[in-house]
């Protein structure tokens, strides 16, 4: 991830990085021959290029986590801090403090380890009961400080942004004396993890809470709101990268860290809360946003059936304009809206059962045209729950919403290909849910099926 104003490390700091990490710990070719070179990018910090063509389908690089830690900082969750399972009633070490779910976390290397750390540099300030929420939210960061010196020194590669105090920080002060220097550390590694990790996608396996990833090579991916990649994690939470389209010779390899189909203004803001930066890709300057319209409302002039669209979508002052009548709206007016459109959003649950002509809908109707991103999302949402949700299995769906599902799957498929999503998860998983209705459709009806599919 780059940040424009931080300089370039050096090639020979890059290849110590990726060195001491085993980056290229895939056992194909690629270790000899990566598909990647590290270059500086027109974002204005470094960035991955495909070193060859890089075919569609193609594993660009595996990658193993430095270290892994829970997502959010909800106190409320219990879970174990070394297989993330939550757990209501677990034991935690008597020493340390560090909760354990069993037998075999307690008596692992990494507790071991982690215990010896705590209970040898901090000092419990009084018997806080509370503090083994905190342990499993930090450990992350004794993961990162008990590195080798020269794996840690090289943490300061990654992007990072003024060092500050954080919310799990502060409850651990409250409950520990810490060195200065940890605290310091700490500090620098949460900008770090801020803006370089990487969500790892819950496992079905067991109950366990939102797991984030710092992965040393694909720190180095930039953001492109039309990634050219996705992300497969596997079950030793090791990240692979494949392509999601050709990516040429000296080609920038591009992530996404935003919902895909997410409107620019909403995109832009999201991005910029998580990981301090404001887009500016050919997609973030495009108001039509390659044809979807997906940020656009509905003109205010009720003689005019257009859409009103951001003139220049980077800047957030900008006028909008009218695709038809060419009237233009102050930004201020857009944001009541904005507003307005939010509330009714808020009241819109997802467990509501799926009903076209709620009021709600209805009045969203009043503003949004229908290509609106608040409309693809929820279309996203009932397409993936018609047909697999309780009381609601394919077998026992209605007529009409059998044809809903195919119908939903076949638009937000269009809408996907014309922003140019290529091979993604979203376009693999819309297909599986058009196949899984047409197989429905010709189970009914196996005389009328058709069998020509067509959704480009
Ligand atoms: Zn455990
Ligand atoms: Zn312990
Ligand atoms: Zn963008
Ligand atoms: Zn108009």
């Amino acid at each position: 991830m780059s940040v424009p104003h931080q300089a370039i490390p050096k090639q020979s700091d890059i290849d110590n990085i990726l060195k001491s990490n085993k980056i290229m710990s895939c056992d194909c070719d690629a270790a000899q021959s990566p598909l990647w070179i590290i270059k500086k990018s027109s974002t204005g910090g470094r960035g991955l290029f495909g070193r060859k063509k890089i075919e569609k389908g193609s594993l660009i690089f595996t990658n193993k986590p430095l270290a892994i830690g829970p997502r959010n900082c909800d106190l409320d969750t219990a879970f174990c801090a070394y297989c993330y399972k939550t757990c209501e009633d677990c034991n935690y070490c008597e020493k340390c403090g560090l909760v354990v779910c069993s037998v075999n976390c307690e008596t692992s290397r990494m507790h071991q380890t982690d215990c010896k750390f705590i209970t040898m540099h901090w000092k419990l300030k009084s018997n806080v009961k509370e503090m083994s929420k905190i342990l499993g939210r930090i450990r992350i960061y004794i993961q990162l400080y008990l590195l080798p010196a020269q794996q840690k020194e090289s943490l300061l590669l990654f992007q990072h942004d003024n060092t500050s105090m954080f919310h799990e920080l502060e409850y651990l002060c409250s409950c520990f004396v810490i060195p200065d220097e940890q605290i310091e550390f700490m500090k620098t590694v949460y900008s770090i993890l801020k803006i370089n990790s990487f969500r790892i996608p819950a496992s079905d396996r067991e109950k366990s809470i939102p797991l984030r990833g710092l992965f040393p090579l694909a720190a180095f991916l930039n953001h492109n709101c039309v990634p050219n990649t996705r992300n497969v994690f596997k079950e030793d939470n090791s990240m692979e990268v494949y392509a999601s389209r050709d990516i040429e010779f000296g080609e920038e390899i591009f992530t996404c860290y935003t919902n895909f189909l997410w409107c620019t203004p909403v995109r832009r803001y999201q991005l910029y809360k998580s990981k301090n930066f404001w887009c500016k890709c050919v997609r973030c300057k495009d108001p039509y946003e390659m044809g979807t319209n997906l940020s656009a409302i509905k003109c205010f002039n009720k003689q005019c059936t257009g859409s009103i669209l951001p003139e220049n979508p980077i800047n957030p002052s900008s006028e909008w304009f009218c695709d038809s009548c060419t009237s233009k709206i102050p930004f201020e007016n857009i944001n009541s809206v904005q507003h307005i459109i939010g509330s009714l959003v808020s009241v819109l649950s997802e467990d509501d059962d799926i009903n076209p002509n709620g009021i709600v809908l209805q009045r969203l109707e009043s503003f949004l045209p229908s290509c609106s991103h608040i409309f693809v999302d929820l279309h996203l949402r009932w397409t993936l729950k018609l047909g697999y949700f309780e009381g609601m299995s394919l077998y026992e769906l209605s007529e009409y919403r059998l044809a809903l599902k195919e119908q939903l799957c076949r638009d937000t498929l269009r809408m996907a290909a014309a922003l140019g999503a290529g091979d993604a998860h979203l376009r693999g998983l819309l297909l599986y849910h058009l196949h899984a209705a047409l197989a429905e459709r010709a189970r009914r009806c196996p005389d009328q099926y058709d069998v020509s599919i067509s959704y480009t």
